[in-house]
C-alpha cells in the first residue's frame, strides 16, 4: 500500500459497532466489562482508547514502522522517551534543536542527573567523539529548527548501532512524507503532531514510532505510567489531518522552493537557509535522505533587530506566530520567540542572530505569499 492510501485507511476500518466510515471520537474515560476481567481490549482511556489506537496504527504505517504511540504533545513524547534513561546516563544531541527540547534536557532532565552534550550535527564524527561509556541515547533533529541544517541519519545510526546506543530522530520538520528515519536505521522516531501531521494549527499532540517490539513495550509502559496521553478528540483531529498530509506536503514544498528562490535574489537578504536550494551546503545530503525539502525556511536580513521586527510585523498574510506546519503561513523571529529560552552563547554558536527570520510556508497561492513578503521587505 502506498503512502496516500495508508494515510486514509490504515487503522481506520469502518467502526465495528456501527459501520461509521470515519473513526468515531470515543469520548469515554472507561469501558464496561462484560464480566470480571472480560472486556474488548479497553479498560481505561489513559491506557488505551480506540480513537487513539487508530491514530497510532496510521502513524506507524506512515513512518514505515511497526508500532506507534501517541502523546499529549511533542514534548510529552520526548519526555516519555527520556524515561528509558536512568540517573547517570548521558545523551549526545545535535546542537540545533527545537528550543523546548533543549529546555527539557537542560532544565528538567539535568535535575535527574541525565547530562546532555551538544555537538554540531552536520558532521557525524562529532557524535562519535562525544560518546562515553555513559551515553545511552543520541538525539537529533534533521532538518533542524531554525537553521535548516542536516544530519546524515544513516551515518549516525551506524555509529549508534556499533556502540549499542539508541538513536532518536525528531522528524517533525520533514514529516514522514519526505523522510523516513526508521528506514535509515533510526530506533525511535519522535513527532510533534501539532505541526505537519495535524496540519491545521488546531491541536497539540506528539507521537513516537518504533520497530523493535521490546522498545515498544518499554515506551508503552511509560506512556501509561507517566500518563501524558492525548484525548480522543485531539487524536481524531490529528487522524483527520494526516488524511491530507501528502497533498499538503507537496504544496508546502512547492511554495517553499519558489519563496526560497525569490528571497535568495532579494537585495535586502543576506542568506537563505532551505535544503532545496542548490546553495544549501548540504543540498546533496538532502536529496539523498529526503524525498522533498519541506515548508520551512529561515533567512538573514541585511540589518539588525529593528529591521527584523519591522518585517515580521508588516506581513499581512504571514501571521506573526510561533509554531509551524499548518495550512496558513507564519512568520517569526527565533531569537525572541521560539528560541528565547536557549542560552545566548548557544544561539551565537548556531547563528540564531537578531537578524534571522523564520517562515513556515503555508499552502496559499504562492504569488500572494511572495507579494506579501515583497511589501513587508519594502519591495
Ligand atoms: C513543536 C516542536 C516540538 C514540540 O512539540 P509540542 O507539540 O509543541 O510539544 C518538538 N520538536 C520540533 C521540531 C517542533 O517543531
Amino acid at each position: 500500500m502506498e503512502f496516500e492510501t495508508k494515510a486514509i485507511h490504515v487503522g481506520q476500518e469502518p467502526d465495528p459497532t456501527t459501520g461509521a466510515t470515519i473513526t468515531p471520537i470515543y469520548q469515554t474515560s472507561t469501558y464496561t466489562q462484560e464480566s470480571l476481567g472480560k472486556h474488548k481490549g479497553y479498560e481505561y482511556s489513559r491506557t488505551g482508547n480506540p480513537t487513539r489506537t487508530a491514530l497510532e496504527a496510521a502513524l506507524a504505517a506512515l513512518e514505515g514502522g511497526k508500532y506507534g504511540l501517541c502523546f499529549a504533545s511533542g514534548l510529552a513524547a520526548t519526555s516519555t522517551v527520556l524515561c528509558l534513561l536512568k540517573a547517570g546516563d548521558e545523551i549526545v544531541a545535535g546542537n540545533d534543536l527545537y528550543g523546548g527540547t533543549i529546555r527539557l534536557f537542560n532544565r528538567v532532565f539535568s535535575n535527574f542527573n541525565i547530562k546532555t552534550t551538544y555537538v554540531d550535527g552536520r558532521d557525524s564524527k562529532n557524535f562519535e567523539a562525544q560518546i562515553t561509556s555513559k551515553t545511552k541515547l543520541i538525539w537529533l533533529e534533521t532538518p533542524t529548527n531554525p537553521m535548516l541544517r542536516l544530519s546524515d541519519i544513516k551515518e549516525v545510526s551506524q555509529i549508534a548501532k556499533k556502540r549499542n546506543i539508541l538513536l532518536a530522530v525528531d522528524n517533525t520538520f520533514a514529516s514522514p512524507f519526505f523522510q523516513k528515519p526508521l528506514d535509515l536505521g533510526t530506533d525511535i522516531v519522535v513527532h510533534s503532531t501539532t505541526k505537519y501531521l495535524g496540519g491545521h494549527s488546531d491541536v497539540i499532540g506528539g507521537a513516537v514510532i518504533v520497530n523493535d517490539k521490546k522498545l515498544h513495550e518499554q515506551i508503552k509502559f511509560y506512556q501509561n505510567a507517566v500518563g501524558a496521553t492525548p484525548g480522543a478528540f485531539d487524536s481524531w483531529l490529528v487522524l483527520r489531518g494526516i488524511k491530507t498530509l501528502a497533498v499538503r506536503m507537496r504544496k508546502h514544498a512547492e511554495n517553499a522552493q519558489k519563496i526560497a528562490e525569490f528571497l535568495e535574489k532579494h537585495p535586502k537578504i543576506k542568506k537563505v537557509n532551505y535544503p532545496g536550494l542548490k546553495s544549501h551546503p548540504q543540498h546533496e545530503l538532502a536529496k539523498k535522505q529526503m524525498s522533498g525539502f519541506g515548508g520551512m525556511i529561515s533567512f538573514e536580513i541585511n540589518g539588525g533587530k529593528d529591521l527584523a521586527k519591522k518585517i515580521v510585523e508588516s506581513t499581512k498574510l504571514f501571521a506573526l506566530a510561533e509554531s509551524l506546519g499548518g495550512v496558513e503561513s507564519l512568520i517569526g523571529h527565533p531569537d525572541t520567540m521560539t528560541h528565547v529560552g536557549v542560552p545566548k552563547e548557544q544561539k551565537d554558536k548556531l547563528g540564531i542572530t537578531d537578524n534571522l527570520i523564520r517562515i513556515s510556508v503555508g499552502i496559499e497561492d504562492v504569488n500572494d505569499l511572495i507579494n506579501d513578503l515583497k511589501q513587508a521587505l519594502g519591495n
